[in-house]
């Protein structure tokens, strides 16, 4: 038995085509699950009895369990319980644009970067694609709203779980499914380069955010254990391949550390390196938490910083800062919730 929610259209289509049936089914089961939102086969009145029974024998609609939700006024926590088990984090944030939600893609983080509370908790397993997907279909229900905007930068590293992450977005973007433009879709990754390079040949247009959090391979190295395995000049020239085939512009995520990466030499360095790449740099104020000894930059520094990048020519935004009151930082509503048990 498979769980209907990983199932992407494509291979519904297929799994019709086998049994003998139109693959025009596929968007009918589609159009009941994601636009109506029903969770039997029963309920699919204009399939007949025989195909039901079909869909029956195969597939069962898995659910996951809302058990914790923390708001504050332009956010929303949840922690879900899946069906081992394990728990898992997704982050509602209210925009002027829309509403965007954070979605984990593993259970924990193997990556280690020194400053994140996610790689605290080391990776249990990859989440399934159902599991990236009934987040959306929860929330999107327990508070009456329509999610425009899908950013893949919760706990667990995406193209660490490649493709049940592909899946999930073929599921979200597909128009009998969740609609969700994939010009709203953002992946962020802290910089494998062999799936950036399988990444550039996906054919849907989804956002690619890169974890950079450095201008050099001496500073990456230090906080992100990824680096030793792939340096930056990879990923510059990786994602320069990227742009060149897909014509999208990327962002640079760009954490502000005090006294580690945050100096205007830091700044000069970042540009020089970003110099003439269809970027932009997105400051991220540090979320400060009680386990890891970083410490965010000051205001001050943070504008500096903006103001040397803005000068050198590179498009550049600070990040909002979202939930600090309700432990929204990557993993801290698990960590905090796990430690109080
Ligand atoms: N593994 C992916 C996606 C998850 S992390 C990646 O590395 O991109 C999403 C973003 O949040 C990353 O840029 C990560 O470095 C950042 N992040 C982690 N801990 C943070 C903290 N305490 N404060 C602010 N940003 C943080």
């Amino acid at each position: 038995m498979i769980n209907i929610y990983k199932v992407t259209k494509k291979q519904l289509e297929d799994f019709f085509i086998d049994n003998s049936y139109k693959s025009f089914k596929a968007k009918q089961v589609f159009d009941w699950i994601y636009k109506k939102r029903v969770s039997n086969f029963s309920a699919m009145h204009n399939l007949s009895k025989e195909v039901i029974k079909l869909l029956e024998e195969n597939f069962y609609f898995g659910n996951i369990e809302i058990l914790a939700k923390n708001e504050d006024v332009d956010v929303c926590k949840y922690l879900f319980k899946l069906s081992d088990n394990n728990k898992v984090e997704a982050v509602l944030m209210y925009h002027d644009y829309g509403n965007s939600l954070c979605i984990s893609t593993q259970v924990g983080c193997n990556m280690g970067c020194k400053f994140c509370e996610s790689g605290r908790l080391k990776k249990v397993r990859n989440l399934e694609t159902s599991e990236m997907v009934l987040p959306i279909l929860k929330i999107e229900n327990d508070l009456n709203i329509k999610i425009s905007h899908i950013v893949l930068m919760g706990i667990g590293e995406p193209f660490d779980n490649y493709d049940n992450v592909i899946s999930f977005i073929d599921i979200i973007n597909d128009p009998y499914g969740l609609s969700i433009g994939s010009r709203h879709i953002t992946v962020s990754t802290c910089g494998i380069i062999p799936k950036i390079r399988k990444f550039t040949s996906y054919d849907k247009q989804v956002n690619l955010a890169i974890s950079l959090h450095a201008p050099n391979n001496a500073i990456r190295s230090q906080i992100m254990n990824i680096n030793n395995a792939y340096k930056i000049e990879e990923i510059i020239a990786a994602v320069k391949d990227y742009i060149k085939v897909t014509n999208r512009r990327v962002t640079f995520e760009y954490i502000m550390l005090k006294g580690v990466n945050d100096s205007k030499q830091c700044a000069f360095e970042l540009a020089s390196l970003l110099k003439g790449i269809n970027c932009y740099v997105n400051l991220i104020p540090y979320n400060e938490t009680s386990h890891i000894e970083f410490k965010k930059s000051s205001k001050n520094v943070i504008l500096d910083f903006f103001d040397v990048l803005k000068k050198n020519n590179i498009n550049v935004t600070i990040r909002r800062e979202f939930g600090g009151k309700v432990n929204a930082a990557c993993g801290q509503l698990r960590a905090n919730f796990e430690e109080g048990q």
